[in-house]
């Protein structure tokens, strides 16, 4: 079933004025930029990706397209990291897993944010859909969503997922900071585990602010500076507490990986950024544990999981626990 709710245009991302179009590429006039459409997806990146210049990520995301061709899912994500060097054979294997167990997981969030609101009044934003998990389960739900991520190469798997095949969702490479959309065109933004990615989060969350019409809502899951366990991305313990010019010298030090492309916020600074993007009903809480994350922990969600979902519950130990807890839900309303 498909949603009627129609795609809004882009706009320029840099200035915001109006696009001319062919199938090719959108130029702006005034900023004396073209955006090229890419493998049938518009490219408004204004910086890269920071792990890929963006000529090796086009050129990647093409040579991905060829070899991918006749392969499902599963055989495209392998085949990315056959051609992404330095990555171990069992480490490629888990995150293969992960992107195929990935379209469950964000049908949990979508269960756990009430996104059971099919045929919304304006469309959905996703800032940072990578492989399309999220954009998938919505379109089983028939909520039209727009998927926007950094890495063309990405985008390009995602529509090997059946659900995105039929082009029922929209694919745009575009950075979170500099979105190619008007003012006021999307009913909810949402987004996991993107914001510790981003190089500014606080515009990433001004720009939400932005797109959302009236009332709108946003729902983000993101990893905590403060938490109390070791840095996910690095498994490094402490990073977030270091100041942040240190934090890379540190990572190396502790484990020879480097930490330029990480920057997660504590949940006092995913407040501020909320409130001065002009957000409402703000809300962060240490994230509900979904059945997914259960699985993922097994043993030790068995232990601690019926702690923690109880801690969430008690306003005083709740507040305590955002504050240390390894993942943050954060929630909000424009006015
Ligand atoms: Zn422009």
């Amino acid at each position: 079933m498909r949603a009627t709710t129609s795609f809004p245009a882009f706009v320029c991302p840099r200035c915001r004025g109006p696009l001319s179009s062919t199938p090719d590429a959108y130029a702006c006039a005034p900023c004396a930029v073209t955006y090229p459409v890419i493998l049938g997806i518009p490219d408004f990146r204004v910086e890269p990706d920071p792990w890929i210049s963006l000529e090796d990520d086009r050129a990647k995301a093409i040579r991905l397209h060829d070899a991918t061709t006749a392969l499902d899912m599963a055989g495209s994500v392998d085949a990315y990291w056959a051609m992404t060097p330095g990555t171990p054979p069992a480490q490629a294997r888990r995150f293969t897993e992960y992107v195929l167990e990935g379209e469950q997981r964000a049908a949990e969030f979508l269960d756990a944010i009430g996104a059971d609101d099919a045929a919304p009044a304006a469309p959905w934003l996703e800032i940072g859909c990578a492989s399309g998990d999220l954009l998938a389960a919505a379109a089983d739900r028939a909520i039209p969503v727009v998927g926007v991520d950094v890495a063309l190469r990405w985008l390009v798997i995602a529509r090997h997922r059946p659900a995105l095949a039929t082009g029922a969702q929209r694919l745009v490479c575009a950075n979170g900071e500099h979105l190619p959309f008007a003012d006021g065109v999307f009913a909810r933004v949402v987004s996991l585990g993107t914001l510790e990615h981003c190089r500014r989060a606080e515009t990433v969350l001004s720009e939400s602010a932005r797109v959302l019409r009236d009332g709108g809502a946003v729902n983000m899951r993101t990893t905590n500076r403060y938490s109390l366990l070791p840095e996910p991305h690095v498994h490094v313990w402490g990073v977030g507490f270091l100041p942040r010019r240190w934090a890379d010298a540190y990572v190396r030090w502790r484990s020879g990986q480097r930490y330029l492309h990480h920057r997660p916020l504590s949940r006092g600074e995913l407040a501020v950024a909320l409130r001065r993007a002009g957000f409402t009903q703000i809300r962060v809480d240490a994230a509900r544990l979904l059945p997914g994350d259960r699985r993922r922990l097994g043993r030790l969600a068995a232990i601690l999981g019926p702690l923690y979902t109880l801690a969430r519950t008690i306003p005083v130990v709740a507040s305590l626990l955002s504050r240390i807890a390894p993942l943050l839900d954060l929630s909000s309303r424009t006015p």
